[in-house]
């Protein structure tokens, strides 16, 4: 086998990180403030919950580095959900196989449908979403479709099931720009407790993932954890630092883009193991701009319209807006097949309007195919 992250991974003793971020102090995040290039262990101090005074300095700070790097601009992209059929049961998700809801998957007229009608939203980049489903939503499916697809977009991600190297290979090969693959939870005993029927229970095929999109060469690669899964979201999150940086320093032809996804209510849906509330997740999110300057960090329609305004001008590189969470949600509605529900349910003519009166630049389109990768 190839290395892999899972090496690491195994080094990594939960309960003692978290010991180690319960007991950083002031003074530790004093002097991470103090300093321009932060190690891991700098971050643990900024996650802490002694950072939580902080947040003020180090929301300044993060929104300095990303003017520097970044200028005013804010990508805009939007979720396009292929199929809601899933072989999965995850105790946190309404698409689980055991849900009693209604399935579905676009064939190509019906995807047509949803590419044009996004087209008319001015969105140029697109995620496209699929519970997880080998066998009926696989490469067989996305070999036909993605061709399609790829002619009305010039960005193109995918948030599906992990597929094995040559796979991502020969997506990359049909148009595929990047794959967000989130972990979930980076403690295991947490994972097993969630994950309870089908492929998905593999925590180390999934934890492997973003190595085998590194070796396939896929240019941008999406991290991040379900917080409020496990029992520390603050080690969740640092898990993500330990893999962003280990994916960096092996794949660094690759770019990488971290995703705060918050558990949201769904149909069967569980109450958070761990509770972040918001001034959490802008300490979150500010950590991570100080981390790692250059990483794009994404901010969805799970959170609140004041939220978004709020934050996505401090440090966030790319948001959704008007999502659907549903197969055919944006030509013909069926709200009653949704994965969950969005909180920022503003049309992006909207969430741009607003972003423009912080100062920000939306940006729909930042790429084209022609260019080549
Ligand atoms: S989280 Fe993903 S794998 Fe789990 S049930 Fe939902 S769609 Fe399926």
């Amino acid at each position: 086998m190839n290395a892999s992250f899972r090496e690491r991974w195994q080094q990594l003793d939960w309960d003692d990180l978290t010991l180690q971020i319960n007991a950083k102090t002031t003074r530790d995040v004093q002097h991470t403030l103090a300093r321009d290039t932060l190690t891991l262990d700098d971050f643990m101090a900024l996650l802490s919950p002694a950072a939580r005074p902080f947040i003020e300095p180090m929301a300044q700070k993060a929104q300095k580095m990303t003017r520097q790097r970044f200028g005013h601009t804010v990508g805009f992209y939007v979720p396009l959900y292929l199929s809601n059929l899933c072989a999965n049961d995850c105790t946190y998700c309404g698409f689980s196989m055991s849900n009693r809801i209604k399935r579905k998957t676009l064939n190509e007229t019906e995807i047509i449908n949803e590419c044009e009608t996004i087209r008319k939203m001015g969105f140029d980049s697109l995620l496209l979403v699929t519970g997880e489903h080998q066998t009926k939503v696989g490469m067989d499916y996305f070999r036909q479709h993605i061709p399609t697809i790829r002619r009305y977009f010039s960005s193109l991600m995918m948030e599906v099931q992990p597929l094995a190297t040559e796979e991502y290979a020969e997506l990359k090969t049909l148009g595929l720009d990047g794959v967000m693959v989130y972990q979930e939870t980076y403690h295991e005993p947490a994972y097993q407790l969630h994950h309870l029927k089908g492929k998905k229970q593999d925590f180390h095929w999934r934890l492997d993932t973003p190595d085998r999109l590194g070796q396939a060469g896929v240019d941008k690669i999406g991290l991040g954890a379900l917080i409020g899964l496990s029992n520390s979201w603050r080690t969740d999150c640092y898990m993500v630092a330990e893999h962003l940086i280990y994916l960096q320093k092996h794949y660094w032809q690759s770019r990488y883009s971290i995703s705060f996804p918050r558990l949201r209510p769904c149909a069967g849906g569980i109450e958070p193991a761990s509770i972040m509330n918001e001034p959490e997740l802008v300490q979150l999110i500010c950590a991570f701009r100080l981390l790692a300057p250059d990483v794009e960090l994404s901010l969805s329609t799970r959170e609140s319209p004041y939220f978004r305004d709020h934050v996505v001008p401090l440090a966030i590189n790319n948001v959704s807006a008007g999502s659907k969470t549903q197969p055919g949600g944006y030509a013909d509605d069926h709200a009653e097949l949704e994965q969950f529900a969005p909180h920022d349910n503003r049309s992006a003519a909207q969430v741009a309007e607003s972003l423009i009166k912080a100062g920000l630049q939306p940006v729909w389109k930042d790429w084209d195919s022609y260019l080549g990768r």
